[in-house]
């Protein structure tokens, strides 16, 4: 595994900061159900927003490899908290990609400076993993275009002032009709639902949003039709591979705070971490942790090298989620009782491990994925 230059050194620094700011506030706003603003705040004033826009246009143009340690000790300390500002950053990466108009620079730079928040519409109610079934219509009018149909699961959605829009042009014809749109959240007829009641990530505050004969500017077409579905797509290896990184720090959080309360913890006249039923519980951990971070930096490394590590990025995704909850439910366990207790912050990380199964492809996508590669060369030879 390389290091990281001087320069990613920096921004993994401004990062870990952020992460701290992150850390402090994460239970309390579980608890209370609000946003992060602090966190906001830290990540903005850390100047580390356009993380994946090109320097030209004023980004940090950061690699794979820097952002996974940044992820990594985001995840350590809250992943839900990571949803509300990271997945803004593959938002403004598209815009920085697609843009073809001087507003959509204009708006990119609005974006970078924090003074609005951004975030991806692509799921819809009856659409998730077949995301090129979304029925969300756009209509081209006269002097723009005019949305109706609605998004579910979008991170942020209260909190978001120009949302991303992946919405169908041309009815039926699937990913060739898909087009990309910022929409503000002033625009009439756009309606945010009420946050989900979930397991946990309620810092995320997760909602509906609804379109009703919603009108916008012609230029607000971001990214043109066929390009919508690549686009919204464009950053999932990165995306998978920052939730893999995620689930590493998480683990990483579950193993130090189960590793201390062994030690400080008696039972039978001894500290329990003294038990060798509890050491290997322990050792496998450590093991599955270890192994997690091997294949997310690898994966990083190959999507900085070739462009792309869908399979790469899948087994690290599939992994690191599937050890972060085995692995966090086993440090509730070594905590007794007092794993289930918000006084520590355990359950809070077991709640977002089941969640980021879900997150950016299912388990079950990402075996999709890799099953794919790994026929590709035996068709090959079949057919
Ligand atoms: C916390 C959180 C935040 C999110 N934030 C956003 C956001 O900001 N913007 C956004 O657009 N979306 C967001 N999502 C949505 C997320 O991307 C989808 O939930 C995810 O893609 C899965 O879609 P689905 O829930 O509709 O499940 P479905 O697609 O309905 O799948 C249901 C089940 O069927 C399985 N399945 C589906 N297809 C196959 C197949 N081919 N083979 C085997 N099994 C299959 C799935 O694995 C799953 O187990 C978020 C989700 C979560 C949990």
């Amino acid at each position: 595994m390389r290091t990281l230059t001087d320069e990613e050194a920096k921004l993994v620094e401004a990062g870990r900061a952020v992460a701290a700011v992150v850390e402090k506030f994460a239970g309390v706003c579980e608890r209370d159900r609000r946003p992060p603003r602090e966190t906001w705040e830290a990540y903005r004033a850390a100047g580390l927003k356009g993380l994946l826009v090109p320097k030209a246009q004023g980004g940090h143009a950061l690699s794979a490899f820097a952002m996974a340690h940044i992820s990594e000790a985001i995840g350590a300390a809250d992943p839900a908290a990571a949803l509300t500002f990271i997945p803004q950053e593959y938002s403004m990466a598209a815009v920085a990609r697609y843009a073809s108009h001087p507003w959509h620079h204009e708006i990119l730079q609005t974006l970078m400076a924090g003074e609005r928040l951004t975030g991806f519409l692509l799921t819809e109610p009856h659409a998730g993993s077949d995301a090129a079934a979304i029925a969300t219509h756009a209509e081209e009018t006269t002097d723009g275009w005019r949305l109706n149909g609605s998004k579910a699961w979008v991170s942020n959605a209260a909190h978001m002032d120009e949302h991303f829009v992946f919405a169908q042009t041309r009815p039926g014809s699937g990913a060739k009709g898909i087009a990309g749109f910022l929409v503000p959240r002033e625009a009439a007829g756009l309606e945010i639902g009420a946050p989900y009641d979930m397991l946990g990530g309620h810092v995320a505050a997760i909602a509906d949003v609804h379109f009703k004969n919603v009108r916008i500017a012609r230029e607000r077409m971001v990214v043109p039709p066929g390009e919508g579905l690549k686009a919204a797509l464009s950053a999932i290896d990165l995306a998978r591979i920052n939730v893999a990184a995620m689930s590493c720090g998480s683990l990483g959080t579950g193993l130090d705070v189960a590793l201390r309360y062994a030690t400080k913890r008696h039972a039978f006249g001894q500290a329990i971490g003294e038990f060798q039923g509890l050491q290997w519980a322990l050792a496998d951990i450590a093991t599955e942790l270890k192994a997690a971070r091997l294949l997310t930096y690898d994966a990083a490394e190959i999507l900085d090298r070739d462009g792309k590590a869908a399979a790469a990025a899948a087994h690290a995704k599939k992994f690191a989620t599937r050890v972060a909850l085995r692995g966090l439910a086993q440090c509730m366990q070594t905590l007794g009782s007092n794993g289930l207790r918000h006084d520590w912050p355990l359950a809070r990380h077991f709640a977002n491990a089941k969640i980021s199964e879900c997150l950016d492809g299912t388990t079950e996508i990402q075996n999709v994925v890799i099953a794919r590669e790994l026929l590709r060369p035996y068709r090959q030879i079949m057919s």
